[in-house]
């Protein structure tokens, strides 16, 4: 037996005006997510406890399995790992941005979404004068992000932002946010590597070109988002599993990496409401020749919340539902779990608490009557209210791959 998750990031969502009070996927047409709540078994679910809205990389460790208030230690670690980059316990990691900078003010927080793998072997390995002994390492990853590693004794993630997030202002200097020498120390290092980096840029003729055709440099490297990556056992060491994930988005593949899953591509997958679903759906049935768990996540859904986009949102539903219905016609022997990482309300266009539809399709899976997939109608089904982190064990056993308590 094997099980493919598919989570919708944001997929769930309030009953809404423009929809005559249904939500996105009460209006949306849902041939196959219907079919699997139907075939199912269904409930909602708290993604952390009643009430509380997510982050996407907390979201996601919870469906994995593991408690993010003890496991989750910042999302920088989880970009870095994302990226492909191993990390160990004591290194720590953080997301950035290429920027610009105006007479010492932040003018474009992304230097005109400048491409920054042209810097890649240009910034490679830093060492810092004054901490000769801890490597750092800075990858250009995406558009305007990268990741910086830090690596060596004495680190720690507990270290404010350097990016303000916002044009107009300095960047910010880096605090330590407990009362540890680690955390002084690690603000230390990063505010000169703040310095180190923004003369570095200002030199490379890329970025004199640019200013010579009026377009905003890269010069300078604003820091945010410090981690440690979390403190979680991999599935495979749990359950004697072997996974894999398809996903686009860097803190998703993170999150999976640092559960052990293996990280895989789809062609025209793009992480953006364009993108091409039912080839994450052809990848995952390949993968299952190989892996007894997949893990599937599209994150259209949420982009379109937060841009308030309710047809978009729609569209990204019911590309989902295409996906489910590759799934449903090309697997045997497993199980398909449908849900989302956290509610989000287009009305706000942001993460809310509210719970989020499960349903739980396959071969001896106890179906209940619920005979569409909905916010509401999960919310009728025989798995009834459960939180995010009991979803993996609950899969797990259907696979038999739960060990007994007691004698
Ligand atoms: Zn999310
Ligand atoms: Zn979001």
């Amino acid at each position: 037996m094997k099980a493919v998750i598919v989570v919708g990031d944001g997929m769930a969502d309030r009953p809404l005006k423009e929809l005559d009070g249904r939500t996105p996927l009460e209006a949306a047409e849902t041939p196959n997510l219907d079919e699997v709540a139907r075939g199912g078994v269904c409930g909602i679910m708290d993604i952390l406890s009643p009430g509380r809205p997510p982050g996407s990389d907390v979201a996601n460790l919870a469906l994995l399995g593991y408690d993010p208030y003890r496991c989750y230690r910042g999302r920088g670690a989880l970009e870095a790992l994302g990226a492909g980059i191993e990390m160990g316990e004591g290194d720590v990691a953080l997301r950035g941005n290429f920027a610009t900078i105006r007479d010492g003010v932040i003018v474009d927080r992304r230097a005109g979404r400048i491409d920054g793998t042209i810097f890649t072997e240009y910034l490679g390995d830093v060492k810092l004068e004054d901490y000769p002994n801890v490597e750092i390492l800075v990858r250009p990853t995406l558009g305007h992000r990268l990741v910086v590693v830090l690596r060596g004794e004495g680190l720690s993630w507990r270290v404010s932002d350097i990016d303000p997030h916002r044009t107009g202002v300095p960047p910010l200097k880096a605090e330590p946010l407990d009362d540890s020498p680690e955390a002084e120390r690690t603000a230390r290092i990063l505010n000169q590597l703040y310095e180190v980096l923004r003369g570095r840029m200002e030199r490379h003729p890329i970025n004199r070109e640019r200013v010579e055709k009026g377009l905003p440099p890269a010069n300078a490297i604003i820091l945010r988002g410090a981690g440690a990556p979390p403190k979680v056992k991999p599935l495979g060491e749990i359950y004697g599993v072997r996974g894999a994930c398809v996903a686009v988005t860097p803190t998703i593949r993170g999150a999976c990496a640092a559960a052990g899953l293996d990280l895989y591509d789809a062609p025209g997958a793009t992480g953006g409401v364009d993108t091409d679903a039912v080839s994450k759906g052809r990848v995952a049935v390949k993968l299952l020749e190989d892996y007894d768990l997949i893990y599937i996540h599209v994150k259209g859904t949420d982009n379109a919340t937060h841009d308030g986009d309710v047809e978009a949102k729609m569209m990204v539903i019911e590309k989902i539902d295409d996906m489910v219905g590759y799934l449903l016609d090309h697997v045997e022997e497993t199980y398909i779990a449908v849900t989302a990482d956290h509610t989000s309300s287009i009305r706000v266009r942001e993460h809310v608490g509210d719970p989020v539809p499960i349903a739980i399709w396959g071969p001896e899976v106890r179906a209940d009557d619920v005979d569409a997939y909905s916010e509401r109608l999960c919310a009728r089904g025989g798995l009834g209210r459960i939180r995010g982190i009991d979803l993996m064990p609950i899969l797990m056993n259907l696979l038999d791959r739960v060990e007994r308590f007691g004698a």
